[in-house]
């Protein structure tokens, strides 16, 4: 019995995540990323821009400032 309770717990546990990731998702489509979490510079070629993690946008980053220049865009 107390490990039908258990099973059932990490079922709920597994629900709730893949609801949380869903609801990411979907909210991240519909009302935009915010963009919070960047990976660190990356240069390709003669083009350096830093990823958003959640949803994988890109913006460009200035080297030589040190900083992200104009908007994200969709690669
Ligand atoms: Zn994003």
């Amino acid at each position: 019995m107390e490990r039908i309770l258990e099973q059932e717990r990490w079922m709920a546990r597994d629900i709730s995540f893949i609801c949380f990731e869903w609801v990411k998702t979907f909210f991240g489509r519909a009302f935009g990323c915010w963009h919070r979490q960047l990976s660190l510079p990356f240069t390709r070629g003669n083009e350096t821009y830093r990823t958003c993690v959640a949803c994988g946008a890109r913006r460009r980053f200035d080297r030589e400032k040190w900083t992200m220049v104009g908007s994200f865009y969709r690669y």
